[in-house]
């Protein structure tokens, strides 16, 4: 079993990789794909008049701030748009996937963050009213079912509060829980550069291996949004998952370069 991540940033060759997806299933492997869809949502928001926001806490993380609206706006683009796109490229490969947000059949359950504490301008304070929450349990009987009956889970990364509330979650890290629930071997997410580099940009420095035990220290090296993809890698492990892979989305053959060593390997 092999989940796939693909970004959402720009440059990423979805039709490339969709292809690539498309060979594995017509070669009995399982897979089970996962999308994100900030850079769009932020397109979008802007277009709408709703324009991003993006808080900082204290440790580092950035995020997006998600009120009521800002949700609605990244479900219609994540699940509405990007979901349909990729089912559309992966059933013209031939693959007969099937697209489902967390929501679907409680697919991803999470905890909501509703007080968030950030650093603005320096200061501490509290932010209410945020719809983004952190994944705690995966339905991973209901993508083995799908996959049983020979369909491609396509997921979009929207989870659901216990209450029933739909939630923006992380799509690397969603990424990871679902790597984890299906018991997958290797987890690879597809991104706008050729891996983890220690010193961005410069792609000379670009690591190749990285020890499991790397992590921790990697986490000081990535900036902004890759600190979630390291934070992924590092749950997807804990959970498992045997190797977990960060490569270049935007070449001719992301996911056939990615399983044959190119990028990042964590392991
Ligand atoms: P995606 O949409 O694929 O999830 P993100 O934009 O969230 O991608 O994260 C990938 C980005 O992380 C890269 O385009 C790069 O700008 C940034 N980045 C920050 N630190 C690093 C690093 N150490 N190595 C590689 N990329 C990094």
């Amino acid at each position: 079993m092999i989940v796939v991540k693909i970004g959402g940033a720009q440059g990423v060759a979805m039709d490339n990789v969709c292809h690539d997806v498309a060979a594995l299933v017509q070669q009995g492997q399982p897979v089970v794909v996962v999308h994100g869809g900030s850079a769009e949502t932020n397109e979008i928001s802007e277009k709408l008049g709703h324009p991003p926001r993006f808080v900082t806490n204290q440790s580092g993380f950035t995020s997006r701030y998600t009120d009521r609206t800002t949700l609605e706006i990244f479900a219609m683009v994540t699940n509405g748009r990007i979901n349909t796109l990729v089912v559309e490229r992966l059933q013209q490969a031939g693959v007969n996937a099937i697209g489902l947000s967390g929501l679907d059949g409680r697919l991803m359950l999470a905890r909501r963050k509703d007080a968030i504490r950030i650093v603005e301008n320096g200061r501490q304070r509290m932010l209410r009213d945020d719809y983004t929450g952190k994944i705690e349990t995966v339905n991973g009987g209901l993508l083995h079912m799908l996959l049983d009956a020979g369909l491609t889970p396509v997921v979009s990364p929207l989870a659901m509060s216990p209450d029933g509330i739909a939630l923006n979650v992380d799509a690397d890290r969603a990424a990871a829980m679902l790597a984890g629930a299906v018991a997958a071997e290797q987890l690879v997410i597809l991104t706008n550069v050729p891996g983890l580099m220690r010193s961005f940009p410069d792609e000379s420095t670009l690591i190749t291996h990285l020890p499991a035990a790397g992590l921790e220290q990697a986490l000081s090296f990535a900036e902004g949004r890759m600190k979630k993809k390291v934070l992924g890698a590092s749950e997807a492990l804990g959970l498992g998952v045997s190797k977990v892979i960060f490569a270049d989305g935007r070449v001719e053959h992301p996911l056939q370069d990615a399983l044959a060593g190119k990028g990042t390997t964590i392991a």
